[in-house]
């Protein structure tokens, strides 16, 4: 017996999900648009970029992180604080960030925000927003200790007042991490669920293991596209959801939410080890590992192309849609001989596979060049990660030398990266404008 499964603000989704693959509308409650509000996109770094640089985050204390800006017109790299004689390693630099942590940078045109969270979990993840310049930072939500951002590597969307994510967080009645998508009002720090699913992980005895698993793949205009993954069955399985004789019988949905009127409307079911996915503009991309092809499908008609059926992939292999930059979708294909991933690019209007080759090595690891961020004709990219000295600022005011593998930022044109040249043109690293 399925307790409660999927709880859409009150709503059970299940009955809908496992019993009809037409268009149903469930209402969900969102936030009325406001003016500020437009249309949401997907965050697809953790950095946030503007017309001539880019933020990013850099440890520069022991105890704290800081935010700097990389400016391509000047070559300059600097703490976002404006202070004079500041040491940026306390609490009153604008930049300064206490607790060793990671996070999200994002902008709109009047403020920076960042959503700060840690390893190890010890602190609460946090959102705070600032002025451009770094002035008048305000931490503006704290989550519950409990509510632990969904990574790896799933960002967030944002339209400019609310910003989404999947998290779970603990349940007591339940005793299960849930995971839900979450609103939050950027100013106020008003949270809102959209989308809650409980997850039944078969802790009773005869109780068959039911997994909802959420995952954000895109946006379009003032809609955001979330896939669900559940079993079809549960009277005659065995084992957890996942293991390979239950892969058969997982189903995956892909869910469209209206942030306008609160509508969500299952758009299509599938089995699940068929299909990868990315939405981009309007097309939702897939691998068809049964044809081997790739193909796009109208997010809103359903029409369906193929764009190549020259995939060098079997039904057993394991790919990944990674990201599309410049009309070219980037795949990575496992190959099971050789026991590695290749990666190819794939043009989505000519259907033309290129292979992908700029690699760096790091002790006996070789990692692909990886992007970081788009600029307009070039791209920000890791090629390289190398030991290096770097200063850390104690409390005391003294440096301390430590030596640190970190990873090489560079810029190259879209066009050599495309076709292959490693053409870098390094940045600075922080380090050096922090000596200088
Ligand atoms: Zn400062």
């Amino acid at each position: 017996m399925i307790k409660k499964i999927v709880e859409f603000c009150g709503l059970m989704l299940l009955a809908l999900m496992l019993i009809s693959c037409g268009k149903k509308e469930i209402t969900v409650e969102t936030q009325p648009r406001t003016e500020k509000t437009g249309n949401v996109q997907m965050l697809r770094t953790e950095w946030s970029s503007t017309e001539t640089g880019y933020y990013r985050l850099y440890n520069h204390t022991e105890d704290g992180v800081n935010l700097c800006y990389v400016d391509f017109t000047t070559g300059q790299n600097s703490f976002v604080c404006n202070q004079p004689a500041c040491q940026h390693a306390e609490k009153s630099c604008n930049s300064f960030f206490k607790g060793r942590s990671h996070g999200i940078l994002f902008s709109n045109m009047e403020h920076l925000y960042f959503l700060k969270y840690t390893d190890l979990r010890e602190d609460p993840m946090k959102l705070y927003r600032m002025n451009l310049d770094g002035s008048d930072h305000k931490l503006i939500h704290t989550f519950r200790k409990d509510e632990l951002f969904v990574m790896d590597p799933v960002y967030p969307a944002f339209d400019g007042q609310y910003i989404y994510f999947i998290i779970t967080s603990w349940d007591d009645e339940t005793m299960q991490n849930i995971p839900k998508l979450l609103q939050i009002n950027v100013d106020t720090g008003k949270t809102t669920a959209l989308l809650i699913c409980n997850q039944n992980i078969g802790t009773e005895e005869g109780q068959q293991p039911y997994i909802v698993d959420p995952y954000l793949i895109g946006a379009h205009e003032r809609t955001l596209y979330l896939t669900v993954s559940y079993l079809k069955e549960t009277s005659d399985l065995t084992g957890i959801a996942g293991a390979d004789e239950n892969a058969q019988n997982m189903l995956t949905s892909l869910l469209a939410l209206d942030l306008n009127t609160g509508k969500i409307e299952v758009q299509d079911t599938w089995k699940n080890a068929d299909r990868r996915f990315l939405v981009q503009d309007d097309q939702m991309y897939y691998v068809d590992l049964i044809e081997k092809s790739l193909k796009a499908c109208h997010i809103k008609t359903g029409e369906t192309r193929v764009i190549s059926s020259n995939l060098k992939v079997r039904n057993t292999d394991e790919t990944i849609l990674r990201s599309i930059y410049d009309g070219k979708c980037i795949v990575d294909i496992f190959n099971p001989e050789q026991q590695r991933y290749f990666r190819y690019a794939v043009d989505l209007q000519t259907g033309e596979i290129s292979a992908l080759s700029l690699e760096y090595s790091e002790d006996d690891e070789t990692y692909y060049v990886h992007i970081k961020l788009e600029m307009a004709d070039s791209f920000i990219v890791i090629y390289d990660q190398k030991e290096e000295a770097h200063h850390v600022l104690h409390k005391d005011g003294t440096l301390e030398e430590v030596i640190e593998s970190e990873p090489q930022y560079a810029r190259i044109k879209k066009e050599d990266y495309w076709n292959n040249i490693p053409n870098y043109d390094p940045i600075a690293t922080l380090e050096d404008a922090f000596s200088a």
